[in-house]
């Protein structure tokens, strides 16, 4: 049997959450589906005379607390199934860390990696070029799997050259010199490490002497596995799509990230023991971090799992089944819409700085973003604690959704 769509994955969630918070229907119903899809093809003379049609996509899914705001994937077998799931999971992680935002999300199916430079901008310009609505107070694209501070430029210069002036406030994740905010690289790691040691503090666990095992050594794993080590707590496993490596006492993480850095990989690092990734996931740690893909922890595995804790990093990486059984086992998890919020939290302070022409300086970042994380994560905590039946992924999204609800009912929606 085909597993779930993750779509379909997420529009379970929404309606279980629905009926353990006693969301209105109407709402619900609205929420069912994006407000608006944009699926439009993006033609492109390649630099070596060839010629391609490139699909694209910006799903729209609902703006009652703000403007659309999200990130752009580019990666060959983008799917609108996961484009449409990436914004409704925008729409509740905004409205759980209190952003006036709507939830979007974009993409095109390409693989940047087989493109030349030159066609990569001009691949890139054209997806700004073709997508409507956009601007400051309607779409804010940012970046994603496929994109970075290069490819948001590109677009920041398309925009501005189409409109005729200046607006940094229209594109998120630009480099600082065009008005990106300090501290954004390592909002998600971060946010994840603030919302580990407040929920494994809660559980007893402070973090001196804390094992945790990280699945994923990117953007996101790599800064939160220094966090933890900074903090004095145990990184004993970290892995990448080609494997990992253990380390019973403690992993050196700052050298690990610079053969990462340097090698592209973490594998064969001195005095360390291989472990693949199945293996990882069922270490006997404290805390569980999946911060690579969704859909790693299912039916099949989550009977392994031997954390006291799972912390979700990456977007759906405990699918509804594995989810039911780790709540069996009594193994809570804290959900995506909360532990990886930290990124679009300094988007929403890069958003702010860029209509202010104001630059913030890293320790305002800071602060706002552990402000704002940890009240998300208590809101959550307390909605699941005060709601018969309900996992902290169900309290954050009670949470949002009565947020969302009321904006929808005050606009005269539902
Ligand atoms: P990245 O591309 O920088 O790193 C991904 C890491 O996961 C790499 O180490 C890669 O080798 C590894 N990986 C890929 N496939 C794997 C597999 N099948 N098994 C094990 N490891 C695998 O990505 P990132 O920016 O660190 O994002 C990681 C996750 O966090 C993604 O799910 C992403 O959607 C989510 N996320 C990222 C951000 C952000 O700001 N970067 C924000 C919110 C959510």
């Amino acid at each position: 049997m085909q597993p779930p769509s993750v779509f379909a994955v997420a529009q379970a969630t929404l309606n279980e959450a629905g009926r353990l918070g006693g969301i209105d229907e109407r709402a619900l119903e609205v929420l069912q589906e994006p407000k608006r899809i944009n699926s439009f093809r993006l033609p492109l003379k390649l630099e070596d005379g060839s010629f391609r049609v490139f699909p694209a996509h910006r799903v729209h899914y609902n703006d009652a607390l703000g403007p659309f705001r999200d990130g752009t994937r580019i990666r060959p077998d983008l799917t609108l199934d996961e484009v449409k799931a990436l914004g409704i999971f925008m729409t509740i992680k905004h409205a759980c860390a209190d952003i006036p935002a709507g939830g979007a999300k974009g993409g095109i199916q390409a693989d940047m990696a087989a493109l030349s430079p030159r066609d990569r901008e001009a691949l890139v310009r054209a997806y700004i070029r073709h997508l409507q609505p956009k601007g400051p107070w309607v779409d804010v694209p940012g970046a994603d799997i496929g994109t970075g501070e290069q490819e948001m430029s590109w677009m920041l210069d398309e925009y501005e050259q189409i409109t005729g002036e200046h607006c940094p406030a229209a594109l998120n994740d630009k480099p600082f010199a065009l008005g990106g905010s300090l501290g954004g690289e390592a909002a998600t790691g971060r946010g994840v490490f603030l919302v580990l040691r407040a929920a494994a503090g809660e559980r007893g666990m402070g973090l001196e002497g804390l094992t945790a095992a990280v699945q994923g050594f990117g953007q996101v794993g790599s800064e939160l596995a220094q966090q933890l080590h900074d903090a004095g707590a145990r990184v004993v496993a970290v892995s990448d799509v080609h494997g990992g490596v253990f380390r019973g006492e403690g992993l050196d993480i700052p050298a690990l990230r610079q053969q990462a850095r340097t090698h592209g990989t973490i594998g064969n690092f001195p005095g360390t023991e291989p472990i693949d990734n199945d293996s990882l996931l069922a270490a006997e740690v404290d805390v569980l971090v999946p911060a690579a893909v969704h859909d790693v922890i299912h039916e099949g595995n989550a009977g392994t799992v031997r954390a006291k804790l799972v912390v979700e990093a990456a977007n759906g990486p405990v699918t509804t089944a594995g989810d039911a059984l780790l709540a069996e086992r009594g193994i809570p998890v804290v959900p995506d819409v909360i532990a990886n919020s930290g990124g679009a939290t300094v988007c929403h302070f890069e958003r702010s700085q860029g209509l202010s022409d104001e630059s913030w300086d890293l320790e305002r970042v800071n602060r706002s973003l552990e402000r704002r994380i940890l009240a998300a994560h208590a809101a959550a905590r307390d909605t699941a604690a005060e709601t018969p039946g309900a996992s902290l992924r169900h309290g954050a999204w009670i949470h949002a959704l009565r947020k969302v609800e009321r904006a929808m009912q005050l606009r005269g929606w539902i």
